[in-house]
């Protein structure tokens, strides 16, 4: 198991300095051994390595959180060799090794004509990394791209294989011996929902999939007033349309994207590669090629011309702007005219395959360029207020610095909605102490909708500016204390701001109390009792208030049982 030398150097991997980083490259490790492995045999025996010799043992996809989740001094563990997918047609689901990427799967998928219909934006992202980290895309009838997990084959510390099947599931391959850990207990399967990592290596998963279906997306630009309140006719649409999202790409106007299902003929190309690579250009090539789904290059070029104009030509000011943040005005007016001015009217309408209408999804690739962003989700409270005041603080905030010459984010301020979460570690998976009853499913006329509202910024190698720092930590710790629970995302960098565990552990405490639960789990399946999945981040972040918590109520015990000095 020493063949970590000859691995094919990826994301995020400097083979001269022996370290691994993230790819904004705020965060970076330096660990004693690092594996690709090719198979699951090579994956058993990296684990095994590490629990022979005592070492902790993280992995990594494709690197892009930015809180600390990955960096270990033990044994790293990269994922990108393990690509194999099957598809089963006849009963709609995708098994998949933890090294397949978004856009593959929904290759994959789209060659039946399935679908899994909630992603994250990006899809080069590695599929198991996103549900690790329980992220999310829009639409509130799912709670996040978990939602789609039906199995789970996770290796604990010893490299001893364990199952989990969700309740309903069959899962019929090789190992179909193999014991069900979540037989039972539905508790079990949440826990391995979004772990962290904390619950071992992820192996492979199976996902429940759709037939793919298409949608109509709509793109509107209104004047930008969210500060003001949030208009009824907007909160309606996030209730009556499929996917919902609000972006502020700090201009005059705010870009509302909606997609609804449709029977329309599709006016975007339907070739999955297309629409997914990496050069958001109006003439890839791809489309030739694409001859079974049937190539519609011409009808798509000026769209694809147009997402790419929307999406691509302000990060043509991009580098100078991150060398002299004093001109970020100029380049959030520029990012914002290109948006106006690539959209010929609003509402801008398109018919897409579902997985092909995430908005900015071109945003972000081929600039290789960090980003930095601040997220937290909450339940909406009946009126919005809630969303009212976060992004009031947060428009606000940021007018304050601007007016004194600072520029602590140069991209946009957005906000998508989902539905609540079964997974333990989400905050969301809310007050369901007896059954987890679904309040949507039950009550379908109010639904649970989480606002999840984000900061986001480019920033240079290394992470972003001081003054970045400053204003999310403001508007951080000015959500926490929102109504309905706010929460960060794991996998967006939070720490620094003050206060941030305790908030946690209060919001679970509160609602499912899922961090306790998910550690007692931990602890009753045995999968890692001498902590190797845990690095000294989600130490901190997990067990550290744990520890504290116990040490004071023995303190408490200790002192209420101790000598009485009452005269
Ligand atoms: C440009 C950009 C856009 C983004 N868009 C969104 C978005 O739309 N919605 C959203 O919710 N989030 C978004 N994110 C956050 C992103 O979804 C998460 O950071 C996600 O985890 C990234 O996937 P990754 O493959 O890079 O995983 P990594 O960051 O490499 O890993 C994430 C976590 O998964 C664990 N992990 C990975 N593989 C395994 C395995 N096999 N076994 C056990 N543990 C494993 C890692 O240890 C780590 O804890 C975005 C981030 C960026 C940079």
């Amino acid at each position: 198991m020493h063949d970590h030398e000859k691995r094919t150097p990826m994301r995020g991997w400097n083979s001269k300095a022996w370290e691994w980083r993230n790819v904004t490259e705020n965060v970076a490790c330096r660990p004693q051994h690092m594996y690709s492995p090719k198979s699951k045999l090579e994956l058993i025996g990296a684990v095994k390595f590490a629990h022979e010799h005592n070492l902790p043992v993280r992995v990594a996809a494709l690197g892009h959180s930015t809180s600390s989740l990955v960096p270990t001094t033990g044994v790293l563990i990269m994922t990108d060799n393990l690509q194999q997918i099957k598809v089963n047609e006849k009963k709609q689901t995708v098994w998949f090794e933890s090294g397949v990427s978004i856009m593959q799967l929904e290759a994959e998928l789209r060659k039946v004509g399935l679908c899994v219909p909630h992603s994250v934006l990006s899809r080069e992202f590695f599929w198991v990394g996103c549900q690790s980290t329980n992220s999310h895309g829009s639409g509130i009838k799912y709670g996040g791209m978990n939602h789609f997990l039906i199995h789970a084959d996770i290796l604990d510390s010893e490299g001893i294989m364990r199952r989990y099947v969700k309740a309903g599931h069959k899962i019929e391959d090789e190992d179909t011996a193999a014991k069900n850990e979540a037989e039972g207990r539905p508790d079990i399967f949440h826990a391995v929902m979004s772990p962290l990592g904390m619950m071992g290596v992820i192996y492979a998963v199976t996902l429940q999939a759709e037939p793919i279906y298409k949608v109509k997306v709509t793109d509107i630009e209104i004047p930008f007033a969210l500060d003001q309140g949030i208009p009824d006719d907007l909160r309606k649409l996030v209730y009556e349309k499929e996917a919902v999202e609000f972006n502020w790409f700090l201009g005059d106007k705010l870009w509302i994207h909606y997609t609804e299902p449709t029977k329309e003929e599709l006016t975007m190309c339907a070739c999955v590669s297309c629409c997914g690579c990496a050069c958001a250009s109006a003439f890839c090539g791809c489309c030739a090629s694409d001859t079974k789904q049937g190539c519609l290059a011409v009808k798509d070029s000026w769209e694809r011309l147009n997402e790419a104009f929307k999406t691509g030509a302000g990060q043509i000011l991009l580098l100078p702007m991150l060398q002299h943040p004093h001109t970020t005005p100029l380049f959030t007016k520029f990012a914002s005219a290109s948006i106006s001015a690539g959209t010929p009217s609003s509402p801008f309408q398109q018919v897409r395959w579902v997985p092909d209408a995430v908005h900015i999804m071109h945003l972000f690739y081929g600039t290789d360029i960090g980003v930095e962003f601040l997220e937290f989700g909450f339940q909406c409270d009946d009126d919005w207020n809630n969303v009212h005041q976060a992004w009031k603080v947060a428009v606000n905030k940021l007018r304050e610095y601007n007016a004194k010459g600072k520029y602590p984010i140069n991209a946009l301020i957005q906000s998508r909605f989902t539905g609540r979460n079964d997974a333990l570690l989400s905050p969301h998976n809310l007050k369901q102490e007896v059954e987890y009853a679904t309040a949507y499913q039950k009550t379908p006329a109010k639904p649970t909708v989480i606002c999840w509202i984000e900061l986001v910024t480019f920033c240079k190698e290394g992470g972003a500016s001081k003054d970045y720092e400053d204003y999310s930590k403001e508007v951080g710790q000015a959500w926490m204390k929102l109504s309905g629970h706010p929460h960060p995302h794991w996998a967006k960098r939070f720490k620094y701001i003050p206060g941030i565990i305790d908030h946690i552990h209060r919001v679970f405490r509160e609602t499912n109390n899922g961090i306790e639960r998910f550690l007692a789990i931990r602890d009753e399946l045995n999968v890692d009792p001498h902590n190797r999945f845990v690095n000294p981040y989600l130490d901190d972040l997990f067990f550290a208030p744990r520890r504290s918590r116990h040490a004071s109520v023995t303190e408490v015990e200790i002192k209420t049982t101790g000598p009485s000095t009452a005269s």
